[in-house]
């Protein structure tokens, strides 16, 4: 529907009588407003995760910091709440809130990013991706601290915590942002720093999307032109010993080093190795922030596992963000997670009669991640989220391509994360809870209270809808 149409409608009718998604798309000037109906509403409201069914009332495609504003002022006059979205990646849990009375706002259209390598410090806006921030800070010989997948948003892996590569060295990717700049609920575009909104900007740091609608992060790089990184696999007969040596190795390995260990069951299909194609096998990846020499002694008790492939090397960064061979592109998935602590013989065991050699799931990967290292502690700078809780962070996911897979996946990954909870934290990393849980079960005590009163100084009348949800205290 045109601008032009809506302004016709709003006259003809009185202003009441009108749908109020009409008007909103009536009160935001150009900005590209998609309502049930229209024919662009479908595809607009699609995310990268396909198997999400989402209806909201209106999809809102702003392109600046102004015309989210717009958004945001318009949809809450009109009783809306607002649900920023940059890809998807985690949609599902949006489910839980009423979408009829809810607009979607995207922001893949707000993609910018510059890059300072005098101060080493990049600044992108808030429908940004990590591939595209990889490879312009590797021009200048700087790295970023990215997931695992070139298009994972920066948003929600950055207001959610972010690990990946380098986790047990430099920490969790939040800690590092400096500044944001977010539309808060009355409309108005603020700067939220260390010495401004500092309360804003701590709840923002591993609180996710509930505050407001960020268009721009502003984070620190690392001037690294090389990190030692590949994987490692083995057949899936070798997933026993492989796994209790490299669940006694990882949580005493040294602090340069950060890998995930997965049974993997992909297809022989284009774009995925030879070596990991079509049969279950295992697959460790990692890298090690270290040089060649260094890199070789620490991943010398990995390589005495005898991998079948070994293709670990010193390479640019911007290099390893399809390392992980992660699904690109709209994908629907389902999964389930736990953060876990040290991983006993029993635990090994739970573990394999899941998704060991000659069991039958549907699961495409069954990981776990190694945490530890810088990401036990603290950050000093950190916020809400600034460290994480167990030595493992399980996560068993499933191409839910039809609603039988979906059904079966879902069992699947519920059935390993339910074997394993003898050695659960009893607390979940939420960016990889697929599904809605207890939010404030995944915070301490004190940090949640803190959420919770911010969320009630900045947005008091819950205007923002979270994949995550922080009620107002
Ligand atoms: C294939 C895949 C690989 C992944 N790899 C990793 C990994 O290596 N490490 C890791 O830590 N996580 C990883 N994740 C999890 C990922 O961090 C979360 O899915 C995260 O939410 C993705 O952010 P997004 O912006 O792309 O997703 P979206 O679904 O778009 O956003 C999630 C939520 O973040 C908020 N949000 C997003 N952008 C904004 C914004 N600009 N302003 C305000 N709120 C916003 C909203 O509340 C939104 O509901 C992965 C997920 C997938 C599916």
């Amino acid at each position: 529907m045109t601008l032009q149409s809506h302004t016709v409608l709003t006259e003809v009718r009185s202003e009441d009588s009108v749908d109020p998604a009409v008007r909103l798309a009536a009160m935001v000037g150009s900005t590209v407003i998609h309502l049930p109906g229209d024919s662009g509403y479908d595809e607009a409201r699609t995310l990268w995760n396909t198997a999400v069914d989402l209806r909201p009332a209106a999809v809102a495609e702003p392109t600046t910091a102004a015309e989210v504003s717009a958004v945001v002022t318009a949809s809450s006059q009109l009783g809306y709440q607002v649900a920023p979205v940059s890809t998807g990646h985690n949609a599902g849990p949006l489910v839980q809130h009423d979408l009829a009375s809810t607009v979607l706002v995207k922001l893949d259209a707000m993609n910018g990013i510059e890059i300072n390598p005098l101060t080493a410090m990049a600044r992108v806006q808030g429908g940004a991706l990590w591939g595209d921030v990889t490879e312009a800070a590797g021009r200048h010989g700087l790295a970023c601290l990215h997931g695992s997948s070139p298009d994972v948003g920066v948003g929600g892996y950055l207001l959610g915590g972010g690990i990946f590569l380098y986790a047990r060295r430099l920490g969790m990717a939040t800690s590092g942002l400096t500044a944001v700049e977010i539309v808060l609920a009355d409309g108005e575009l603020i700067r939220a720093d260390h010495t401004q909104h500092q309360s804003l900007f701590w709840a923002l740091r591993g609180g996710g999307g509930n505050f407001g609608i960020v268009t721009a992060f502003e984070f620190s790089l690392y001037p690294l032109e090389t990190v030692h990184a590949g994987m490692m696999v083995w057949d899936i007969d070798d997933a026993d010993r492989v796994l209790r040596a490299w669940a006694e190795w990882a949580p005493t390995a040294p602090h340069e080093i950060t890998t995930s260990m997965r049974i993997l069951n992909l297809p022989d299909a284009p774009g995925i190795p030879e070596s990991v194609a079509g049969r279950p096998v295992v697959c460790m990846d990692g890298a090690v922030l270290a040089d060649k020499k260094r890199a070789r002694r620490v991943l010398a008790p990995l390589r005495e596992l005898s991998p079948r492939t070994d293709t670990f090397a010193q390479v640019p960064p911007s290099s390893i963000t399809r390392l992980h061979m992660d699904p690109e592109g709209p994908t629907p998935v389902t999964g389930d997670t736990a953060l876990l602590g040290r991983l006993t013989d029993e635990a090994i065991d739970a573990f394999l009669s899941q998704v060991g050699a000659g069991t039958e799931h549907s699961l495409h990967s069954a990981e776990l991640r190694q945490l530890g290292g810088a990401l036990a502690r603290k950050h000093p700078d950190g916020g809400a989220l600034s460290r994480m809780d167990g030595s493992f962070l399980l996560f068993g996911a499933a191409i839910a391509d039809t609603p039988e897979n979906e059904a079966r996946g879902k069992k699947d990954a519920n059935d390993l994360v339910r074997a394993m909870s003898p050695w659960s934290t009893g607390r979940q990393y939420l960016n990889f809870a697929e599904e809605p849980v207890d939010v404030g079960d995944n915070y301490g005590a004190r940090e949640w209270l803190t959420l919770t009163r911010v969320k009630s100084a900045y947005d008091p009348e819950n205007v923002f809808a979270a994949n995550h949800p922080v009620p107002p205290a």
